[in-house]
């Protein structure tokens, strides 16, 4: 398939995990693909690396320039960069709130008000933001991080209302729990590792968990044409979790 020939994309969190593979099958489906990572080191081959913090407003700036300039487009950004927190709110200090805020809510605020004129001009673009799960539910040890994700399915609900039938749609993908480096650094960190996966899988409908690879064929789904109709969507990516 090559659903994104001739398509500008811009990934966030491109370096490691859902945002990495987002960015390799844009590539694989034809895509012009802007890779940005505080660590672009391993974004995928056939994308542009990109050093970019998402909480940085210039750093973000100059990322969306370098791609419109280079391309005269910016069609998809993936709003994926994110960042854990695993306290309650009575362990959860100050700082920590609002790291966890300032690159979970505050980089999908950023991204958009960069990318939208962008796509206003062009009248078409697709915006997809990578929330969770815990923007719908409470989970245990995560008030900064889910408070920070419903924030960022409130934004893509707004987003999608305010400019719906100019060509831009807004929409964001909740995964569950997705084997990524990420869940390997909350499992590695645990005090049994493979008991804490072991836990993991058990509240698994499924009986395993979700990998980037299903993560990003749902948003790449969400930005191509097969989703012009899908606007201010959650789509919930997991395995069946939710629905129990
Ligand atoms: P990951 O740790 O494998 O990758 C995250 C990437 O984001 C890293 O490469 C990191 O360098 C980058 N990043 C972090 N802060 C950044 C910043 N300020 N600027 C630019 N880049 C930054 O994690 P992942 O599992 O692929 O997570 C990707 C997204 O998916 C996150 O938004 C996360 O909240 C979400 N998510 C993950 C899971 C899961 O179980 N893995 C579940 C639900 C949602």
């Amino acid at each position: 398939m090559s659903r994104f020939a001739g398509r500008t994309i811009l990934v966030t969190g491109a370096g490691s995990g859902i945002g990495r593979e987002m960015a390799r099958q844009f590539v694989e489906e034809g895509g012009t693909v802007y890779a940005a990572d505080l660590d672009p080191g391993a974004v995928p081959e056939g994308s542009t690396p990109l050093k970019v913090d998402v909480t940085d407003p210039d750093s973000f700036a100059a990322a969306v320039d370098r791609a419109v300039s280079e391309t005269g487009a910016l069609h998809v950004l993936c709003n994926n960069a994110g960042a854990s927190s695993t306290t309650d709110v009575l362990d959860c200090t100050l700082e920590e709130w609002e790291r966890t805020f300032a690159v979970n809510s505050r980089g999908v605020f950023l991204g958009t008000k960069l990318a939208l004129p962008h796509m206003l001009a062009q009248g078409d673009g697709a915006i997809v933001n990578t929330a969770s799960v815990a923007g719908l539910v409470g989970l245990k040890d995560r008030a900064a991080y889910c408070a920070s994700k419903g924030a960022v399915i409130a934004l893509t609900r707004q987003v999608a209302v305010q400019y719906a039938g100019t060509g831009v749609r807004c929409n964001c993908v909740c995964p569950g729990t997705v084997d990524s480096p990420w869940v390997g650094r909350l499992l590695a960190a645990a005090d049994d590792p493979e008991r804490a996966r072991a836990g993991l899988v058990a509240r698994q409908p499924m009986g395993r968990l979700g990998t980037p690879t299903e993560v990003a064929a749902a948003a790449l789904y969400l930005a191509s044409d097969a989703a012009t109709f899908i606007t201010g969507t959650e789509l919930v990516i997991d395995g069946g979790l939710l629905a129990g």
